[in-house]
């Protein structure tokens, strides 16, 4: 589904891509072919404007110098020249005169034919192409001119090999007997009329006059020259044959040209010319009209383009909104669920926490109980001691009391005093003892003060001194720096009695019974090393030490108390109570508590 969807969504853009190419080659198409049907139209128009000048100039030629033969006609030296032609004189004389009016009028030739066509004078009778002597009976021209008519040919000139407008008109005796009598000769007129291809030539369009035949005779396209619209009949054949008109050439099709010659032949504008039947044709250029067509085409693909830009920027930018709407969207569902998320976990974590304050609560308050009742049971071991402790100052008190009163009874002064002495050293040794156990039996919530570590070691010693001595133990207790922590000082006392007890309970079957105490202080800490000679902790043991009610020692001597009670004591001091077993042999407890100030070292 997702996959199809994915699909759908790359395939459009190639949609859109055929799409626009499609309607963009449709536009091109539509635009093209009617650009080319308005300029094709629009050049039509040019053209035929175009071809209406031409032939105005054309045909103003054409009449300039139809008048021309008929006015030369009436030289008295043409009508001498006809009556006489032996007459060298006057023919000489003839000649030079046309010479000279042919220069003038700026004709190609001007000549005499008799009745019969042959040439008696003319201007170019100087000219290794002279007319003179030669025949033209066969012309038409000279035909149509000798039955009393105005006759005119183009043809391609029979001695010179020149292409030119012949124009002829009879010539008679006199004015009274124009078209009555016969006519005596002919004045003929040769024009060119290739300055007009050179005119011609400056139009990009080809431009062919054509005569009544169908043949191309003047055009500015030369391979066209010479060859017919369309294929001749016989009969045209026959006729142009006979008056040598194109020189006898053979008069193909244009349409059998090679093809890069006929190309542009085709569609044209056309318009009769002259008095011959002739038709000026001009065969606009495809070639322009597809380029305008083209610039047309490309105007509206440009168009096109910017429109299409245009658009795509629009899609663009609402394409950027959307996603950024759709984005920010987004971010506000993932901010809600979030929120709901987080909401969630506090909540969990607020109840987590009071569940954390309730059992921190029972903790508090079962580690209060289990303090008392460790130092209870403490206090029941102790007790023993404290009695052996007592009862031997108080044996002696006796025994000194007893001794002073024999002295004073035999009044040795000295010696009762000596006893009386002894007795007050004694007590108050019993009174110092007393004074420990006072401390110790107070409960003390609030004597949290500034403790000097080396008293409190100091006051422990003091109270296992017999218990050691009992056992044959010896206590090293090396003191290295002074030290202050914050705390109550019974209840540090109470954690050294323990560890050193335990100390000494491990050392009792040793071979050397020997607990070492040290006091020192690292890096703002004061820590108290406690390691005995005995067999260290078994790692069953170690696991459980810390552990309420865990003991190896027979039941009535161990509560297994000691050590929970002295490391809940300590934590409460923000300290800790480790236990190892020293690399020399032995276990060794070590107690670190910060100090209250940071002691020199
Ligand atoms: P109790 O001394 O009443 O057994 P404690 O909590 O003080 O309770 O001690 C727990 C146990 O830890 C002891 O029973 C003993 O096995 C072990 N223990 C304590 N101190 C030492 C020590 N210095 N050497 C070896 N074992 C010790």
């Amino acid at each position: 589904m997702t996959n199809l969807l994915v699909k759908a969504r790359a395939n459009k853009p190639l949609l859109w891509t055929v799409l626009a190419l499609a309607g963009a080659l449709a536009v091109a198409l539509t635009t093209y072919v009617m650009a080319a049907r308005k300029a094709g139209g629009d050049v039509g128009e040019a053209s035929e404007r175009q071809l209406q000048i031409i032939a105005l100039d054309l045909e103003s030629v054409l009449q300039k110098f139809e008048t021309l033969p008929f006015a030369l006609g009436f030289q008295s030296d043409v009508l001498q020249a006809l009556a006489h032609p032996e007459d060298q004189l006057n023919i000489q004389r003839l000649n030079q005169t046309l010479q000279l009016i042919q220069r003038q009028s700026k004709v190609v030739a001007i000549y005499v034919l008799d009745r019969k066509g042959l040439t008696l004078a003319s201007s170019n009778w100087d000219t290794p192409t002279s007319f003179v002597g030669r025949d033209f009976g066969f012309r038409p021209y000279f035909r149509d001119a000798m039955k009393g008519n105005a006759g005119s040919f183009y043809g391609i000139g029979n001695a010179t090999n020149v292409p030119g407008y012949f124009i002829a008109q009879p010539i008679y005796a006199s004015a009274a007997a124009h078209g009555e009598n016969a006519a005596l000769g002919v004045m003929a007129v040769k024009i060119d009329l290739t300055e007009f291809e050179h005119t011609w030539r400056s139009s990009e369009d080809p431009i062919t006059l054509v005569d009544s035949s169908g043949v191309v005779f003047l055009s500015n396209r030369p391979d066209w020259k010479y060859h017919s619209l369309y294929p001749l009949n016989g009969t045209v054949q026959q006729d142009l044959t006979g008056t040598h008109q194109y020189a006898d050439r053979p008069i193909t099709p244009v349409s059998s040209l090679p093809k890069q010659q006929s190309a542009e032949f085709g569609q044209h504008v056309t318009r009769s010319v002259g008095r011959l039947g002739w038709q000026l044709m001009l065969f606009p250029s495809q070639a322009r009209i597809a380029r305008i067509a083209m610039l047309w085409t490309m105007a509206a693909l440009l168009l096109l383009a910017i429109a299409g830009i245009s658009l795509w920027a629009l899609y663009q930018r609402r394409r950027r909104l959307e996603e950024r709407l759709v984005s920010a969207e987004y971010l506000d569902r993932t901010i809600a669920q979030r929120t709901q998320e987080l909401m969630v976990a506090n909540q969990t974590l607020a109840a987590k926490y009071a569940k954390l304050q309730e059992t921190e609560h029972l903790l508090r308050s079962t580690q209060n109980k289990l303090i008392q009742a460790g130092k209870l049971a403490m206090l029941g071991q102790m007790a023993a001691g404290i009695a052996h402790e007592l009862n031997q100052p108080l044996a002696a008190i006796r025994a000194f009391a007893d001794n002073a009163m024999t002295f004073l009874t035999r009044g040795q002064g000295d010696k009762a005093s000596e006893n009386l002495a002894h007795i007050s050293n004694a007590s108050a040794r019993m009174g110092k003892i007393v004074g420990q156990l006072n401390g110790f039996s107070r409960k003390s919530h609030e004597a949290v003060a500034a403790i000097d570590l080396p008293k409190s070691i100091e006051a422990a010693a003091l109270l296992l001194h017999n218990e050691f001595q009992t056992h044959g133990a010896k206590l090293e207790i090396d003191i290295r720096r002074t030290a202050q922590v914050v705390g109550d000082s019974v209840r540090t006392e109470q954690v050294l009695i323990n560890l050193l007890r335990n100390a000494l309970d491990a050392v009792d079957n040793a071979e050397q019974k020997t607990v070492s105490l040290v006091l020192d202080c690292e890096a703002g800490e004061a820590v108290i090393r406690i390691r005995d000679s005995g067999p260290g902790i078994p790692a069953q043991v170690a696991l459980h030490l810390f552990e309420p009610f865990f003991t190896t020692k027979p039941s009535g001597k161990g509560l297994g108390l000691g050590l929970a009670i002295s490391s809940s004591i300590v934590q409460a001091m923000n300290g800790r109570l480790t236990a190892n077993n020293h690399s020399g042999g032995g276990a060794e407890f070590v107690l670190r508590i910060p100090l209250l100030e940071t002691v020199e070292t």
